[in-house]
């Protein structure tokens, strides 16, 4: 047996012990150095946002203390952070999980030759995601640009993902005493303690997402595919945050929910996690989709700048109540439902025709789940520039929305407590309500909820002309 040799085991977006297969690996050396490295500048646009630096410092703290102590944490240049570390502790070995944001793409490569030149294996991993996206192609060897033959004649077609593999045993995890003192030297928190009001809406780290998991499994998952699109019933998973940072992995939930002959509300779940493979399947092949419309045509849109308006929409003043809702809910727990993240999305680059970077912009600093494939990937698809995106001219009507996801008004009532009085037949609307009706139920429009902020048949109207006036400009 060869002795046991010293390996880094390098955590970015897999912070788990179980399912995590660069890390079991890296504990077959015998001996191991738990390391996380935040390194902003390499980062850029994709830095990390305000919400989910919340998430990361706890969840660091969390990881930490399931290592006994020994996760050691860094700030700076991962290239020369791991540098130094494989020099002065005599590395053997560096493991990592791959990851597909372009900015690491480009980082792995450097830091890979920097190791390698120094006669330090390295050994990058899958872990991430359920299919590699080179290995789910065509006929003709192109990549899929849809959803559906993607998911169906792609993945589904594919060997099935690998089974989770438990935590591993055996190996020590030792710390790094030139690495920072604790997690709060990396500064993570923000110094107005905003986010003490996301607290009790989250369970983070890993137990806390199979705990989530398991609550999910009891309340949601059995009326998935009938429910998942009404934002008051807890019937959705509530675990892009703890998949964003790894806490879960995508295997572990396809195993624990697929099945050949399972119901068509498991299945529904399944192909969710399928929307998630195909965001990162279309970063893989397209790497400039956070900043770019996949469908040039856009490159023409006339977009409007509206700061004023801009600043209404960021903090659920509006004056459309699911609009509304829907940002404060994001706002309040660094989380917003599906349904009213197309609803906000969709009043944003059509009714106010904004560009859609503002809305991902604002998402990537307020969500906790905000990550670069989902977030550039569901923006385009909202605006109509994506690949499979909603057509434009698809611009949600708030008020009919309203009626049919929140029939009793109890998503709007709980994100507008003003409005908590009105009868749930105005709670969409409440301009049209008569008078008497909202004095009431103690509204005064203008006064104690905002008027709304543009006339939605005009605007829809402007957004599909000036739709009409791009597409003819192109021809
Ligand atoms: C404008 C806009 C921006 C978005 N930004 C993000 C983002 O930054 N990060 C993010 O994780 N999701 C994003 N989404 C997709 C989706 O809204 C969230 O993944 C979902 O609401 C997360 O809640 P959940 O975990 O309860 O989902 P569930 O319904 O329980 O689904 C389970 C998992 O499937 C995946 N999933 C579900 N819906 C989608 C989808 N439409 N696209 C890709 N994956 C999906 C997620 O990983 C999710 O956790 C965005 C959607 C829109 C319309």
């Amino acid at each position: 047996m060869s002795p046991p040799s010293l390996a880094i085991h390098w955590f970015r977006q897999d912070l788990r012990l179980a399912d995590n297969p660069a890390l079991t690996q890296a504990v077959k050396h015998g001996q191991v150095v738990p390391i996380y490295i935040l390194d902003d500048a390499a980062a850029g646009m994709h830095a990390p946002g305000a919400a989910s630096r919340w998430w990361l410092h706890h969840s660091l703290t969390d990881l930490r203390q399931r290592l006994k102590g020994s996760l050691s944490v860094y700030k700076g240049d991962s290239v020369a952070i791991l540098v130094d570390l494989v020099t002065r502790l005599q590395i053997t070995a560096v493991h990592w999980t791959r990851e597909y944001v372009p900015w690491r793409v480009a980082q792995d490569a450097q830091v890979a030759d920097a190791l390698r030149e120094r006669g330090v294996a390295v050994s990058v991993h899958s872990g991430s995601l359920l299919w590699e996206p080179d290995t789910i192609v065509k006929p003709d060897g192109t990549p899929y640009g849809v959803f559906t033959p993607f998911y169906k004649r792609g993945c589904l077609a594919a060997p099935a993902p690998r089974a989770p593999i438990p935590e591993p045993q055996g190996g020590g995890y030792q710390s790094d005493s030139m690495a920072l003192p604790s997690i709060n030297a990396l500064n993570l928190l923000p110094r107005i303690r905003w986010d003490q009001a996301l607290a009790p809406h989250w369970d983070i780290g890993e137990l806390g997402g199979h705990r989530r998991f398991n609550a999910f499994v009891d309340t949601g998952l059995d009326h998935y595919k009938d429910r998942r699109d009404f934002p008051a019933d807890p019937s959705v998973s509530r675990l892009s945050p703890h998949l964003h940072f790894g806490e879960v992995s995508p295997n572990q939930l396809w195993h624990a929910v697929y099945a050949e002959s399972m119901n068509n509300q498991r299945a529904h779940f399944c192909s969710e996690l399928g929307w998630r493979e195909f965001a990162y399947y279309v970063l893989h092949h397209h790497p400039t989709v956070p900043h770019t419309n996949l469908q040039p045509l856009f490159d023409a849109f006339p977009w409007q700048e509206d700061p004023a308006l801009m600043r209404l929409w960021q903090r659920g003043e509006t004056g459309i109540p699911m609009v509304d809702a829907g940002m404060r809910e994001l706002w309040q727990t660094g989380y917003m439902h599906n349904r009213p993240r197309m609803i906000a999305g969709s009043f944003l680059v059509k009714n106010a025709r904004m560009h859609w970077r503002h809305g991902e912009r604002w998402f990537w600093d307020t969500l906790v789940d905000a990550n670069p494939a989902n977030n550039s990937a569901s923006w385009q698809w909202v605006a109509g520039s994506g690949s499979d995106a909603a057509p434009y001219f698809r611009v949600f009507n708030p008020v009919l929305q309203g009626q049919k996801f929140d029939p009793d008004g109890a998503y709007i009532r709980r994100y507008i407590p003003e409005l908590a009085a009105l009868p749930t037949e105005y709670l969409a609307h409440p301009w049209t309500a008569p008078a008497a009706v909202l004095a009431s139920a103690g509204i005064q429009l203008g006064v104690t909820y905002p008027q709304p902020c543009v006339d939605l048949a005009q605007t829809r109207a402007a957004a599909l002309a000036a739709f009409q006036q791009m597409n003819a400009e192109s021809i």
